[in-house]
Protein backbone atom coordinates (compact mmCIF):
# COMPACT_ATOMS: atom_id res chain seq x y z
CA UNK A 1 0.00 0.00 0.00
CA UNK A 2 1.43 3.60 -1.20
CA UNK A 3 0.96 6.33 1.43
CA UNK A 4 -0.26 9.92 0.32
CA UNK A 5 2.49 13.15 1.26
CA UNK A 6 2.08 16.60 0.79
CA UNK A 7 4.39 18.16 -1.83
CA UNK A 8 4.96 21.25 -3.97
CA UNK A 9 5.60 21.02 -8.08
CA UNK A 10 3.97 21.54 -11.48
CA UNK A 11 1.55 20.30 -13.84
CA UNK A 12 3.48 20.88 -16.82
CA UNK A 13 6.83 22.16 -18.37
CA UNK A 14 7.37 25.99 -17.59
CA UNK A 15 4.04 25.75 -15.31
CA UNK A 16 4.52 27.69 -11.62
CA UNK A 17 4.79 25.23 -8.91
CA UNK A 18 1.78 24.60 -6.30
CA UNK A 19 0.76 22.24 -3.77
CA UNK A 20 0.67 18.44 -4.65
CA UNK A 21 -0.56 15.50 -3.28
CA UNK A 22 1.85 12.49 -4.09
CA UNK A 23 2.39 8.76 -3.61
CA UNK A 24 5.24 6.78 -1.82
CA UNK A 25 5.78 3.36 -1.74
CA UNK A 26 5.40 0.96 0.50
CA UNK A 27 8.68 0.64 2.85
CA UNK A 28 10.10 -2.76 1.60
CA UNK A 29 12.74 -4.52 3.82
CA UNK A 30 16.08 -2.18 2.14
CA UNK A 31 14.05 0.68 2.11
CA UNK A 32 14.15 3.88 4.53
CA UNK A 33 11.72 6.51 5.13
CA UNK A 34 12.82 9.89 5.62
CA UNK A 35 10.72 12.85 7.20
CA UNK A 36 12.25 15.70 5.20
CA UNK A 37 13.47 19.19 6.88
CA UNK A 38 15.48 21.09 3.82
CA UNK A 39 15.23 21.00 0.80
CA UNK A 40 17.69 22.79 -1.71
CA UNK A 41 16.70 24.60 -4.93
CA UNK A 42 19.38 23.35 -7.45
CA UNK A 43 19.40 25.42 -10.78
CA UNK A 44 18.92 21.61 -12.21
CA UNK A 45 15.47 21.51 -10.79
CA UNK A 46 14.49 24.44 -12.90
CA UNK A 47 15.92 23.34 -16.25
CA UNK A 48 14.05 19.54 -15.92
CA UNK A 49 10.43 22.13 -14.83
CA UNK A 50 11.14 24.29 -18.12
CA UNK A 51 11.59 21.37 -20.03
CA UNK A 52 15.19 21.87 -21.31
CA UNK A 53 16.15 18.70 -20.38
CA UNK A 54 13.01 16.96 -22.84
CA UNK A 55 9.70 15.28 -21.78
CA UNK A 56 9.10 14.54 -17.80
CA UNK A 57 6.03 13.03 -16.54
CA UNK A 58 3.37 15.15 -14.66
CA UNK A 59 2.82 16.60 -12.47
CA UNK A 60 6.14 16.47 -11.29
CA UNK A 61 7.90 17.42 -7.76
CA UNK A 62 11.35 18.20 -8.01
CA UNK A 63 14.53 18.44 -5.48
CA UNK A 64 17.72 15.94 -5.17
CA UNK A 65 19.60 18.36 -2.18
CA UNK A 66 17.69 16.45 0.50
CA UNK A 67 17.76 16.47 4.29
CA UNK A 68 15.91 14.65 7.32
CA UNK A 69 15.66 12.31 10.22
CA UNK A 70 14.98 8.74 9.24
CA UNK A 71 11.12 7.69 10.80
CA UNK A 72 11.28 3.68 9.74
CA UNK A 73 13.56 0.96 8.82
CA UNK A 74 12.41 -1.70 6.03
CA UNK A 75 12.94 -5.46 8.17
CA UNK A 76 16.84 -5.59 6.46
CA UNK A 77 18.25 -2.45 6.95
CA UNK A 78 21.01 -2.11 9.56
CA UNK A 79 23.18 1.21 8.89
CA UNK A 80 20.01 3.50 10.00
CA UNK A 81 18.15 3.58 12.87
CA UNK A 82 14.91 5.81 13.43
CA UNK A 83 16.05 9.09 14.29
CA UNK A 84 19.70 9.18 12.61
CA UNK A 85 19.89 12.16 10.47
CA UNK A 86 20.37 11.86 6.96
CA UNK A 87 20.11 12.92 3.31
CA UNK A 88 19.14 12.17 -0.44
CA UNK A 89 21.23 13.09 -3.66
CA UNK A 90 20.71 12.83 -6.87
CA UNK A 91 19.86 9.21 -7.59
CA UNK A 92 17.70 6.31 -6.08
CA UNK A 93 18.70 3.73 -7.88
CA UNK A 94 21.20 2.47 -10.27
CA UNK A 95 21.64 -1.20 -12.15
CA UNK A 96 24.56 -2.00 -9.35
CA UNK A 97 26.06 -4.41 -12.09
CA UNK A 98 27.84 -2.73 -14.42
CA UNK A 99 31.50 -1.70 -14.73
CA UNK A 100 31.00 2.51 -13.56
CA UNK A 101 28.54 0.71 -10.30
CA UNK A 102 31.01 -1.99 -9.89
CA UNK A 103 33.72 0.82 -8.79
CA UNK A 104 30.72 2.30 -6.74
CA UNK A 105 30.43 5.48 -9.54
CA UNK A 106 26.82 4.92 -9.93
CA UNK A 107 25.97 8.06 -11.39
CA UNK A 108 27.53 6.67 -14.61
CA UNK A 109 26.05 3.40 -14.27
CA UNK A 110 25.64 2.40 -17.77
CA UNK A 111 21.96 1.48 -17.87
CA UNK A 112 21.34 4.99 -16.60
CA UNK A 113 21.18 5.57 -12.72
CA UNK A 114 17.77 6.39 -11.31
CA UNK A 115 17.23 10.10 -10.85
CA UNK A 116 15.76 11.52 -7.71
CA UNK A 117 12.82 12.62 -9.61
CA UNK A 118 11.45 12.77 -12.75
CA UNK A 119 12.75 9.40 -13.55
CA UNK A 120 11.42 5.91 -13.58
CA UNK A 121 12.92 3.48 -11.68
CA UNK A 122 13.25 0.96 -13.83
CA UNK A 123 15.60 -1.05 -11.55
CA UNK A 124 12.83 -2.21 -9.34
CA UNK A 125 8.84 -1.62 -9.41
CA UNK A 126 9.32 0.73 -12.38
CA UNK A 127 7.30 3.45 -10.38
CA UNK A 128 7.87 7.39 -11.66
CA UNK A 129 10.46 8.96 -9.03
CA UNK A 130 9.46 12.40 -7.06
CA UNK A 131 11.69 14.41 -5.17
CA UNK A 132 12.55 16.20 -2.43
CA UNK A 133 10.34 19.33 -2.61
CA UNK A 134 8.22 17.12 -0.20
CA UNK A 135 7.05 16.11 3.54
CA UNK A 136 8.69 12.39 3.29
CA UNK A 137 10.56 10.19 0.57
CA UNK A 138 11.34 6.28 0.49
CA UNK A 139 14.91 5.72 -0.42
CA UNK A 140 16.87 2.18 -0.93
CA UNK A 141 19.08 1.85 2.31
CA UNK A 142 22.28 2.28 -0.19
CA UNK A 143 21.08 5.51 -1.45
CA UNK A 144 20.74 6.86 2.07
CA UNK A 145 23.90 9.21 3.66
CA UNK A 146 24.79 10.31 7.16
CA UNK A 147 24.71 13.76 7.87
CA UNK A 148 28.09 14.64 10.12
CA UNK A 149 26.55 16.21 13.57
CA UNK A 150 28.68 19.33 13.73
CA UNK A 151 26.90 20.71 10.55
CA UNK A 152 24.22 22.65 9.89
CA UNK A 153 20.90 20.59 8.70
CA UNK A 154 19.78 23.47 6.74
CA UNK A 155 23.34 24.31 5.02
CA UNK A 156 24.18 21.34 4.51
CA UNK A 157 21.27 20.42 2.27
CA UNK A 158 22.40 21.43 -0.70
CA UNK A 159 25.75 19.48 -0.33
CA UNK A 160 24.14 16.74 -1.68
CA UNK A 161 24.50 17.75 -4.93
CA UNK A 162 26.42 21.49 -5.02
CA UNK A 163 28.38 19.57 -2.96
CA UNK A 164 29.42 16.33 -4.18
CA UNK A 165 29.46 17.61 -8.01
CA UNK A 166 32.01 19.69 -6.96
CA UNK A 167 34.16 17.79 -4.85
CA UNK A 168 34.38 14.90 -7.07
CA UNK A 169 36.10 16.71 -9.90
CA UNK A 170 38.44 18.58 -7.65
CA UNK A 171 39.68 15.33 -5.97
CA UNK A 172 39.70 13.01 -9.51
CA UNK A 173 41.81 15.78 -10.96
CA UNK A 174 44.43 15.79 -7.65
CA UNK A 175 43.40 19.19 -7.09
CA UNK A 176 45.07 20.14 -3.56
CA UNK A 177 48.36 22.21 -2.33
CA UNK A 178 50.20 24.42 -4.96
CA UNK A 179 46.71 23.76 -7.81
CA UNK A 180 45.73 27.37 -9.47
CA UNK A 181 41.85 26.58 -9.44
CA UNK A 182 39.45 29.04 -11.22
CA UNK A 183 36.09 28.93 -10.33
CA UNK A 184 33.59 29.86 -13.14
CA UNK A 185 29.94 31.49 -11.79
CA UNK A 186 29.67 31.82 -8.09
CA UNK A 187 26.69 30.74 -7.83
CA UNK A 188 24.95 27.05 -5.85
CA UNK A 189 28.21 24.68 -7.14
CA UNK A 190 30.42 27.52 -7.61
CA UNK A 191 30.82 28.91 -4.47
CA UNK A 192 30.60 25.30 -2.58
CA UNK A 193 33.11 24.04 -4.91
CA UNK A 194 35.31 27.61 -4.07
CA UNK A 195 35.30 26.47 -0.17
CA UNK A 196 35.74 22.94 -0.80
CA UNK A 197 39.04 23.93 -3.49
CA UNK A 198 40.49 25.73 -0.81
CA UNK A 199 39.99 23.55 1.72
CA UNK A 200 41.84 20.74 -0.51
CA UNK A 201 44.64 23.51 -0.49
CA UNK A 202 44.29 25.10 -4.05
CA UNK A 203 44.54 28.91 -4.95
CA UNK A 204 41.34 30.02 -5.92
CA UNK A 205 40.19 32.13 -8.86
CA UNK A 206 36.57 33.06 -9.31
CA UNK A 207 34.48 34.60 -12.40
CA UNK A 208 31.68 36.00 -11.86
CA UNK A 209 29.66 38.01 -14.72
CA UNK A 210 29.66 41.33 -12.24
CA UNK A 211 31.77 42.44 -9.25
CA UNK A 212 28.48 42.19 -6.47
CA UNK A 213 30.24 38.85 -5.40
CA UNK A 214 32.95 39.95 -4.80
CA UNK A 215 33.19 40.54 -0.93
CA UNK A 216 31.75 37.05 -0.64
CA UNK A 217 34.64 35.27 -2.69
CA UNK A 218 37.99 37.02 -0.79
CA UNK A 219 36.06 36.25 2.86
CA UNK A 220 35.94 32.69 1.83
CA UNK A 221 39.61 32.71 0.67
CA UNK A 222 39.74 33.22 -2.88
CA UNK A 223 42.58 35.10 -4.22
CA UNK A 224 40.52 37.50 -6.51
CA UNK A 225 37.25 37.40 -8.40
CA UNK A 226 37.08 38.77 -12.24
CA UNK A 227 34.68 40.28 -13.15
CA UNK A 228 33.79 38.63 -16.90
CA UNK A 229 31.56 41.53 -18.74
CA UNK A 230 34.81 43.12 -20.09
CA UNK A 231 36.29 40.00 -21.21
CA UNK A 232 38.66 37.91 -19.72
CA UNK A 233 41.94 39.06 -18.38
CA UNK A 234 45.25 38.75 -21.06
CA UNK A 235 47.57 38.24 -18.07
CA UNK A 236 45.72 35.32 -16.94
CA UNK A 237 45.90 33.50 -20.09
CA UNK A 238 48.10 29.95 -19.64
CA UNK A 239 47.63 30.69 -15.60
CA UNK A 240 45.33 27.89 -14.32
CA UNK A 241 45.82 24.16 -14.14
CA UNK A 242 42.28 23.43 -13.51
CA UNK A 243 38.99 25.20 -14.12
CA UNK A 244 35.52 24.07 -12.63
CA UNK A 245 32.61 25.74 -15.39
CA UNK A 246 29.36 26.26 -12.94
CA UNK A 247 27.63 28.74 -15.29
CA UNK A 248 23.97 27.09 -16.51
CA UNK A 249 23.59 29.58 -19.60
CA UNK A 250 25.92 28.90 -22.85
CA UNK A 251 28.78 31.12 -22.69
CA UNK A 252 32.11 31.18 -24.35
CA UNK A 253 33.72 28.52 -23.42
CA UNK A 254 36.86 28.66 -25.53
CA UNK A 255 37.85 31.69 -23.73
CA UNK A 256 38.00 29.73 -20.81
CA UNK A 257 40.13 27.12 -22.33
CA UNK A 258 42.84 29.75 -23.25
CA UNK A 259 43.14 30.26 -19.42
CA UNK A 260 44.75 27.00 -19.24
CA UNK A 261 48.45 26.06 -18.42
CA UNK A 262 49.90 23.27 -20.54
CA UNK A 263 47.95 19.76 -19.87
CA UNK A 264 45.27 22.05 -18.03
CA UNK A 265 41.83 21.00 -17.41
CA UNK A 266 38.29 22.29 -17.93
CA UNK A 267 35.66 20.07 -16.31
CA UNK A 268 31.92 21.13 -17.54
CA UNK A 269 29.51 21.42 -14.76
CA UNK A 270 26.88 23.31 -16.38
CA UNK A 271 24.41 21.66 -18.47
CA UNK A 272 22.55 24.11 -20.62
CA UNK A 273 20.02 22.84 -23.30
CA UNK A 274 22.11 24.70 -26.40
CA UNK A 275 24.87 22.64 -27.74
CA UNK A 276 28.32 24.44 -26.74
CA UNK A 277 30.98 25.79 -29.42
CA UNK A 278 34.50 24.51 -29.27
CA UNK A 279 37.42 25.82 -31.70
CA UNK A 280 39.92 23.03 -31.74
CA UNK A 281 42.76 25.58 -30.97
CA UNK A 282 41.42 25.59 -27.50
CA UNK A 283 42.38 22.48 -26.90
CA UNK A 284 45.15 21.65 -28.70
CA UNK A 285 47.52 24.66 -28.13
CA UNK A 286 48.30 23.88 -24.59
CA UNK A 287 47.55 19.69 -25.11
CA UNK A 288 44.26 21.35 -23.42
CA UNK A 289 41.52 18.46 -21.99
CA UNK A 290 37.89 19.84 -21.58
CA UNK A 291 36.07 17.16 -19.47
CA UNK A 292 32.73 16.67 -17.52
CA UNK A 293 32.32 15.32 -14.36
CA UNK A 294 28.46 13.98 -13.33
CA UNK A 295 27.54 14.23 -9.61
CA UNK A 296 29.17 11.40 -8.06
CA UNK A 297 28.98 8.30 -6.39
CA UNK A 298 27.42 7.61 -2.86
CA UNK A 299 30.64 6.10 -1.22
CA UNK A 300 32.25 9.42 -2.63
CA UNK A 301 29.66 11.38 -1.42
CA UNK A 302 29.84 10.40 2.08
CA UNK A 303 33.47 10.85 2.02
CA UNK A 304 32.59 14.86 1.05
CA UNK A 305 30.01 14.74 3.92
CA UNK A 306 32.40 13.33 5.96
CA UNK A 307 35.35 15.89 4.35
CA UNK A 308 32.78 19.32 4.69
CA UNK A 309 32.29 18.13 8.53
CA UNK A 310 35.90 17.80 9.34
CA UNK A 311 36.51 21.61 7.63
CA UNK A 312 33.39 22.74 8.65
CA UNK A 313 31.65 23.25 5.11
CA UNK A 314 28.37 24.02 4.47
CA UNK A 315 26.50 26.27 1.99
CA UNK A 316 25.44 29.87 2.67
CA UNK A 317 21.63 29.79 2.35
CA UNK A 318 18.30 31.48 1.82
CA UNK A 319 15.80 29.47 4.05
CA UNK A 320 12.21 29.97 2.06
CA UNK A 321 8.68 28.77 2.82
CA UNK A 322 7.17 26.76 0.02
CA UNK A 323 4.99 29.71 -1.15
CA UNK A 324 7.99 31.31 -1.94
CA UNK A 325 9.10 28.35 -4.40
CA UNK A 326 8.04 30.38 -7.66
CA UNK A 327 9.94 33.71 -6.56
CA UNK A 328 12.85 31.43 -5.52
CA UNK A 329 13.17 30.31 -9.19
CA UNK A 330 13.20 34.19 -10.72
CA UNK A 331 15.83 35.03 -8.15
CA UNK A 332 17.73 31.51 -9.46
CA UNK A 333 17.47 32.49 -12.88
CA UNK A 334 18.63 35.78 -11.78
CA UNK A 335 21.75 34.86 -10.09
CA UNK A 336 20.29 36.63 -7.10
CA UNK A 337 20.50 34.27 -4.04
CA UNK A 338 23.59 34.11 -1.71
CA UNK A 339 23.76 31.48 -2.65
CA UNK A 340 20.98 28.50 -2.65
CA UNK A 341 17.69 28.92 -1.62
CA UNK A 342 16.76 25.97 0.52
CA UNK A 343 13.03 24.89 1.38
CA UNK A 344 11.72 24.53 5.12
CA UNK A 345 9.95 21.66 4.34
CA UNK A 346 7.59 21.78 7.28
CA UNK A 347 5.84 24.26 5.76
CA UNK A 348 4.58 22.15 2.97
P1 LIG B 1 23.00 28.64 -10.01
O1 LIG B 1 22.97 28.62 -8.53
O2 LIG B 1 21.91 29.33 -10.75
O3 LIG B 1 24.43 29.26 -10.42
C1 LIG B 1 24.79 29.45 -11.75
C2 LIG B 1 25.72 30.67 -11.83
O4 LIG B 1 26.11 30.84 -13.18
C3 LIG B 1 25.08 31.98 -11.44
O5 LIG B 1 25.10 32.24 -10.08
C4 LIG B 1 25.95 32.98 -12.19
O6 LIG B 1 27.14 33.17 -11.46
C5 LIG B 1 26.30 32.23 -13.45
N1 LIG B 1 25.40 32.60 -14.57
C6 LIG B 1 24.09 32.35 -14.70
N2 LIG B 1 23.63 32.83 -15.87
C7 LIG B 1 24.67 33.38 -16.49
C8 LIG B 1 24.86 34.03 -17.75
N3 LIG B 1 23.83 34.21 -18.60
N4 LIG B 1 26.10 34.44 -18.09
C9 LIG B 1 27.13 34.24 -17.24
N5 LIG B 1 27.01 33.66 -16.03
C10 LIG B 1 25.80 33.24 -15.67
O7 LIG B 1 23.06 27.17 -10.61
P2 LIG B 1 23.64 25.83 -9.93
O8 LIG B 1 22.57 25.17 -9.17
O9 LIG B 1 24.94 26.16 -9.33
O10 LIG B 1 23.85 24.93 -11.24
C11 LIG B 1 24.75 25.38 -12.26
C12 LIG B 1 24.64 24.49 -13.49
O11 LIG B 1 25.18 23.19 -13.16
C13 LIG B 1 23.22 24.24 -13.98
O12 LIG B 1 23.24 24.18 -15.39
C14 LIG B 1 22.88 22.87 -13.39
O13 LIG B 1 21.89 22.19 -14.12
C15 LIG B 1 24.22 22.19 -13.53
N6 LIG B 1 24.43 21.04 -12.65
C16 LIG B 1 25.22 20.07 -13.12
C17 LIG B 1 25.50 18.96 -12.36
C18 LIG B 1 26.43 17.92 -12.86
O14 LIG B 1 26.46 16.82 -12.31
N7 LIG B 1 27.25 18.20 -13.85
C19 LIG B 1 24.94 18.84 -11.07
C20 LIG B 1 24.15 19.89 -10.61
C21 LIG B 1 23.91 20.99 -11.40
P3 LIG B 1 27.82 34.63 -11.35
O15 LIG B 1 26.79 35.55 -10.77
O16 LIG B 1 28.97 34.39 -10.44
O17 LIG B 1 28.24 35.01 -12.73
ZN1 LIG C 1 21.39 19.50 -8.42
Amino acid sequence: MTTSTRAIGAHGPGRPLEPLEITRRELRNDDIQIAIQFAGVCHSDIHTMNGDWGERQWPLAPGHEIVGIVSAVGSSVTAFTVGDRVGVGCFVNSCGECDPCSQGEISYCERGAVGTYGDVDRFSDGEYTQGGYSRSIVVRESFVLRIPDGLDPAGAAPLLCAGITTYSPLRHWNVGPGSRVAVVGMGGLGHVGVKIALAMGAEVTVFSHSDRKRDDALAYGAKDLIATRDGLPRELRKHFDFILNTVSADIDINAYLGLLRFDGTLVQLGLPGEPMKIRAGSVVNRRGSLAGSLVGGIRETQEMLDFCGEHGITADIELISADRINEAYERTVAADVRYRFVIDASTI
